[in-house]
């Protein structure tokens, strides 16, 4: 066996931060953390922290059907350059992951990616909000968690039945609230914008209802639900109402919801196109101290590429997303009043508890898997979108400055990216 050192870092978990060096082998734990280790090879961590690997609950790789815009091979790449060791792939894909089958050739195609790729299934087939998915099946090969991400499930009782079902499975489902009857033909936010510029709104409400309903069946059948990408001051309101009353919820935000407004549309340039849409500026301040004090659990990308010819439509026309991977941590670090060990926790113990990768987000110490990444939190970079690893090229950050930049990433103990690049 191979080990290598972690030398000169900060060392920032769950449990806290103290100077240490980190000694990993290429089985994949974590062999001693402490003063001057050494080990057959060496990676500098000086001026840097050393944190457990950040996960994210909300990527789309686009596999199968998308390979256009994305691989699960490309976007775990940019997911490690993003300092990411698990991701968990969403379930809109062609076809979509509603059956044990598209299950097992995901995880095949993750088990030859840079990071763990958890797999989330549909609650519902076809993500069509008809009929369950065979969740048990799924289960069993190890999907955790559950959603129609991409549409959210309109119908009351079928959440219900779902939600019971996912209680006896010990399974998490994930909502995308989003009411269709009144989000049906918008673009963007709802609202002073929208009007100025002449295309149709989605209103805020068409997530809160949603929200409101779920936290509802929550009380009911006492089962944990898990909202996604909140993006309205309504939403994030009534989750830290739902968890003062002891209810069992947690909730996601996307990076750009707390970084981007919908005045980002006005030159109707697609890229900023996204769903749920960006949000005013008092929505974007409500979602950041959502997440500054905790009402809000976890940072997710929504990282959600598309080919440039679909992006450069007609703004009516183009898929909504944009890329997340490359850039969440530094947007976090950059634009968030947290300190870092806040940040960290948004984006590696909590989400990995949500999902329920119980390799992932551990404290950094002897016995524990070796997925860690190690930050330069000073160092200031410009986001180039031709730089990316991922397929596309839809960031709508380019040129952007940003604060904090992952160095060196390891994924059951093997570097895969080293100074800023990823070794395969
Ligand atoms: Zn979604």
């Amino acid at each position: 066996m191979t080990d290598t050192v972690i030398t000169g870092g900060l060392v920032v978990d769950e449990t806290g931060e103290r100077r240490a060096d980190v000694v990993f082998g290429d089985d994949g734990t974590i062999l001693a953390v402490g003063d001057d280790l050494s080990a057959s090879r060496r990676i500098d961590a000086g001026g840097c922290i050393v944190a457990p690997g950040l996960v994210d609950l909300h990527t789309h790789l686009r596999q199968p059907g998308g390979e256009e815009a994305e691989t699960v091979e490309t976007g775990s790449r940019a997911a490690v350059l993003g300092g990411f060791t698990a991701v968990v792939a969403m379930p809109n894909t062609d076809p979509p992951i509603d059956s044990a089958s598209v299950v097992r050739e995901v995880l095949a195609l993750g088990e030859a990616s840079l990071c763990d790729v958890a797999v989330a299934g549909a609650i519902t087939i076809g993500r069509k909000g008809e009929t369950l998915a065979p969740m048990a099946e799924m289960a069993a090969l190890g999907c955790t968690i559950f959603t129609d991400d991409g549409t959210g499930v309109q119908d009351a009782r079928l959440m219900r039945r779902a939600l019971e079902y996912a209680g006896d499975l010990g399974v998490r489902l994930a909502q995308h609230c989003e009411v269709d009857a009144l989000s049906a033909g918008g673009h963007m936010n709802e609202g002073e914008w929208s009007s100025r510029l002449g295309i149709p709104g989605i209103p805020a409400e068409a997530e809160e209802l949603m929200v409101m309903r779920d936290i509802a069946l929550a009380r009911l059948t006492g089962t944990h639900v898990h909202f996604q990408h909140l993006s309205t001051a309504g939403s994030v309101a009534m989750v830290a109402a739902a968890r003062q009353a002891g209810l069992p919820v947690s909730a996601e935000a996307a990076t750009h919801h707390f970084t981007l407004t919908d005045e980002a549309c006005a030159a109707f340039d697609p890229i900023f196109k996204v769903n749920p849409p960006l949000r005013t500026p008092r929505d974007r301040d409500a979602v950041a101290s959502g997440l500054a004090d905790g009402t809000i659990d976890a940072i997710a990308t929504d990282h959600a590429p598309h080919p440039t010819h679909r992006k450069q439509q007609p703004f009516d026309e183009a898929p909504p997303g944009m890329l997340g991977l490359e850039t969440a941590l530094a947007l976090a670090l950059t634009e968030l009043d947290m300190e870092i060990p806040a940040v960290l926790a948004a984006m590696s113990w909590r989400p990995a508890r949500i999902a329920g990768l119980a390799r992932h987000g551990r404290p950094v110490a002897p016995g524990e898997p070796a997925n860690l990444c190690v930050i330069d939190p000073e160092a200031t970079w410009t986001v180039d979108p031709e730089a990316s690893a991922s397929r596309s090229r839809n960031n709508p950050y380019a040129g952007r400055e940003l604060r904090g930049r992952v160095r060196h990433t390891v994924v059951s103990g093997e570097a895969v990216v080293l100074d800023g690049e990823a070794l395969r």
